[in-house]
């Protein structure tokens, strides 16, 4: 015992002092770690059958979030950095000041695709409230089937009325927790985010799937409701910064432009009394935002619907 104690104290010291060292020390390790794992497993098996099962159930979900994982970056790295501004490109599962909803639905199956020119506008705009270190997350985008910007010929999106064209993003709204920026929590036990339901003051007050009741109201479908308030709020000032850095991209882009932005409608006057929204958007600002004036049948107090022209 004293003399394997020596050994390590020699090894930590040494890999203390040179790196190559310290890369050997952890191979060594991870060695030693693996040769013992069969036994391990073995006795596992043997006495602990519930526990090795759960192991195994959580070995196999982990294996299967990374090819998920996997194949969203392998999406993402066919697309490249160069090309037709209608390509249709998926965005990759994470990328400066954004992360996707779900490695599954953006990664394994593809939902996450859009024109090049939108996709390049939308990851500017996160890239640019990466400064202030935000992070947003990014839901819904389009297929890769999708066709060219016209609507009438294209294959639909499964639970979406739009989002057939790559011209269509939904992402996230930004919350606070307290005071701290968070990113809404996006899972499947909230369907990705999409069942988060707020109050007209922003506030979070349960999971359900709602729909447009009277006067564009929320009306969870079949009355059911879970409470959740957990203290979140919507981040109208990150939200109006986070828009402002989408037009201005958009702008600067030769074929995409910000065609229209749906938004809960009690959120649209939420966002005009912020203090950035009056800050970006003054007159003479040169920004302006067009929202839908109308209610969806999708509330959208989650999230932000944005849909460009090409
Ligand atoms: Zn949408």
């Amino acid at each position: 015992m004293m003399f394997k104690l020596a050994c390590l104290a020699l090894v930590l010291f040494v890999s203390a002092v040179t790196g190559p060292a310290a890369l050997l020390t952890v191979i060594a390790a991870v060695g030693f770690v693996v040769s013992k794992l069969p036994d391990q497993l073995e006795r596992l098996r043997a006495h602990h059958k519930t526990w090795f099962r759960s192991l195994q159930v959580l070995a196999a979900l982990t294996v299967f979030s990374f090819v998920c994982l996997g194949v969203g970056y392998a999406r993402f790295a066919v697309g490249g950095f160069e090309g037709r501004a209608n390509d249709k490109v998926a965005f990759a599962p994470y990328g400066e000041g954004y992360e996707s909803y779900s490695w599954f639905l953006g990664g394994l199956l593809g939902r996450q695709y859009a024109r090049r020119d939108v996709r390049d506008v939308v990851s500017a705009a996160f890239a640019e409230r990466a400064k202030d270190d935000r992070v947003h997350v990014l839901a819904e985008v389009g297929l890769r089937s999708a066709g060219d910007g016209s609507r009438r010929s294209e294959p639909s999106m499964w639970g979406h009325f739009s989002h057939k064209s790559g011209v269509a993003v939904d992402i996230h709204l930004p919350i606070l927790d307290g005071d701290e920026p968070e990113t809404l929590p996006s899972n499947l036990l909230t369907a990705w985010g999409y069942l988060w339901r707020f109050d007209a003051s922003g506030d979070s007050d349960a999971l359900a799937v709602d729909l447009r009741g009277k006067g564009c109201k929320h009306k969870p479908k079949l009355g059911v409701a879970v409470p959740a308030d957990l203290g979140y709020s919507i981040d109208f000032d990150e939200l109006a910064r986070l828009l402002a850095a989408i037009h201005d991209e958009a702008k600067k882009s030769k074929t995409a432009r910000l065609k229209r932005v749906i938004l809960w409608p009690p959120f649209r006057r939420a966002l005009k009394k912020s203090d950035a929204w009056k800050e970006l958007f003054a007159k003479g600002s040169g920004r302006s935002i067009r929202f839908t004036s109308s209610c969806a049948w999708f509330l959208h107090d989650e999230h932000i619907h944005l849909d460009f022209s090409v």
